[in-house]
Order: structure tokens, then sequence, then C-alpha cells
């Protein structure tokens, strides 16, 4: 099992910051910002690339989940940046489809 499908069934600790029925969002262990959730789906999704017609109402949810979540944690009106990783070139490191919610200091461009 992945690591983040064990944090969703509480066998792995995490700061969790939301939870519903569709999703999860908890504080990334090594934060690259002030700000630095990660949202997931409970299901088990590995990339991008296995998205799914069926899927379309979850991405809408987490969009706003991340938008409850940068309201909650006061990054609302300053601003975040919504990153998600897919594959090796990509930089994915978790095999379970995630969004990285940074925010809480400029940011500054995005550098490749
Ligand atoms: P990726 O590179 O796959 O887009 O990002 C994976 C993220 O998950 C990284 O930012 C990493 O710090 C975070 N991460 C890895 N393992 C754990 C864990 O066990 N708990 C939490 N909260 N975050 C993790």
């Amino acid at each position: 099992m992945c690591v983040f499908c064990k944090i969703v069934k509480g066998e792995l600790p995490a700061k969790v910051v939301y939870e519903d029925d569709l999703v999860m969002a908890f504080h990334d262990i090594n934060p690259q910002a002030p700000v630095h959730i990660l949202v997931i789906p409970k299901e088990h999704i590995p990339t991008v690339n296995d998205l799914e017609e069926r899927h379309k109402e979850l991405i809408g949810h987490i969009f706003l989940v991340i938008k409850r979540i940068a309201k909650e944690l006061g990054i609302d009106e300053s601003g975040y940046r919504v990153l998600v990783n897919c594959n090796r070139d990509g930089g994915q490191e978790i095999y379970h489809i995630h969004f990285h919610l940074l925010g809480g200091k400029p940011l500054g461009p995005m550098v490749c």
C-alpha cells in the first residue's frame, strides 16, 4: 500500500487540516514554504495520466477544498500556488496523485 493510502487509513500519522468522504488534506512532511499542504483523493489514483472521465467531479471538488483551506490558513488574499507533479520528469515521488498547496511567502516565478 502506498504512503498516502496508509495516511488515509490512519496507519501513518499526518497533521490533517481537512477531511471528507472523498479527500484528505495534511501538512507536507518536508515543507517547501511556510504553508505547504498536500490535498489528495482518498481513492488511489497514481498519476494525472490515470485520471478518467469519472474523476471530473472529484478534481473540481479538490480545487474547492484547496480554496477553502487557503482561506482558513489566511493565504487566499496574498496568494498561493497549486502544483501537481507527474511521473519521473515531473519530479513525482509519491505515486498517489496529490495537489501541493504552497504559500505564506512570495514564491517568485516558476523555475524549471
Ligand atoms: P511529489 O514529489 O510526489 O509531488 O511530492 C511528494 C510530497 O510528499 C513531498 O513534498 C514529500 O515531502 C511529501 N511526503 C512524502 N512522504 C510523506 C509522508 O509520509 N507524510 C507527509 N505528510 N508528506 C510526505
